[in-house]
């Protein structure tokens, strides 16, 4: 049996008119902002959604202003059609698919810019990529209305950028950060995966051994960041390091000594491709090590 169409809505006007008529019957919206060639990744966030909402709404929108003039936005991967056959098997109910010129009527001049936290980690490589990001969603807020929003915790810097946002600019809404979805090797799933080789792809892995390794360091006792760092560093010398960070994950400041919470998180060329990944540390589920007995 073939799930229910996902309803596409590409106006503004005609997203508010359904989006008023379901919080009238009193129905819980959930939003799931995303830029399309969806995978896993973006469809648990849609589950996550429903569990809580009578209504999920998914935008796919490729959004300009937060792509550099160099960066791939004439090149990211758009297939709407296949899209939409996959959130209508993942039960979603509202696709809201804008034009550029829908989102950016002519004459636009408002941005949002978040102090501070759109500094570090990818803010630093991509100078004016988190005004864009907050700009679109802020716009997706307003016109939505939604009682939650749901992120992945993969794009952890965005994460902190927008509940920064939420708070100072006052969105009654939650904004929900979602587990990061892997392949079966632990490569995290990203849209840009398509554009790896063969062996990009295989090279590709060094950013999930290398936060293995720091894991794993981490349970045996270490907390040094530093130390942490250059053993992550040490998997990774097929690819080119943009950063790796150990970082308080509200504000993206360096920590010296990772804590219950602190993200550590890690930024890589393979080839023309960047990709991220990255893991707060829980470490509550960590073990002392065994202090060697002392001589007698
Ligand atoms: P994007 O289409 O790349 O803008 O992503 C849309 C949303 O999906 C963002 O909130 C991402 O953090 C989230 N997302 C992307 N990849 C994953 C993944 N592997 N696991 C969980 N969430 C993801």
């Amino acid at each position: 049996m073939s799930a229910k169409p996902v309803t596409i809505v590409r106006t503004i006007a005609g997203l508010r008119a359904q989006v008023a008529a379901w919080r009238a019957a009193g129905d819980r919206v959930a939003l799931i902002p995303t830029m399309g060639a969806l995978h896993a990744g973006h469809l648990s966030l849609v589950a996550l959604g429903r569990e809580r909402a009578e209504r999920t709404v998914a935008s796919i929108f490729v959004n300009p202003t937060q792509f550099a003039p160099h960066e791939d936005f004439e090149a990211y991967p758009r297939e709407e059609a296949k899209d939409a056959e996959r959130l209508s098997e993942a039960g979603c109910d509202l696709l809201f698919a804008p034009s550029v010129e829908e989102m950016y009527a002519p004459g636009f001049s408002t941005t949002v810019t978040v102090a501070g936290v759109s500094g570090p980690m990818d803010g630093a490589a991509r100078p004016h990529h988190f005004a864009g990001v907050a700009t679109v969603v802020a716009k997706l807020f307003h016109i939505v209305q939604p009682h939650r929003a749901y992120f992945g915790q993969k794009d952890a810097a965005q994460l902190a950028v927008l509940r920064q946002m939420v708070r100072d600019l006052h969105f009654d809404l939650e904004v929900i950060s979602c587990p990061i979805v892997r392949d079966a090797d632990g490569l995290a799933l990203s849209s840009r995966n398509r554009y790896l080789s063969p062996v990009e792809r295989r090279q590709a892995l060094a950013l999930h051994r290398a936060l293995q390794r720091i894991q794993q360091s981490i349970a045996t006792g270490e907390r040094r960041s530093e130390r942490l760092l250059q053993q992550g560093t040490q998997e990774m010398d097929t690819v080119k390091v943009d950063y790796l960070a150990a970082v308080d994950a509200q504000t993206l400041l360096p920590v010296d000594r990772v804590e219950p919470g602190t993200l550590i998180a890690v930024a890589a060329w393979i080839g023309s491709t960047r990709l991220i990944d990255n893991f707060l540390t829980d470490l509550a589920s960590t073990t002392t090590p065994e202090l060697p007995s002392a001589p007698r």
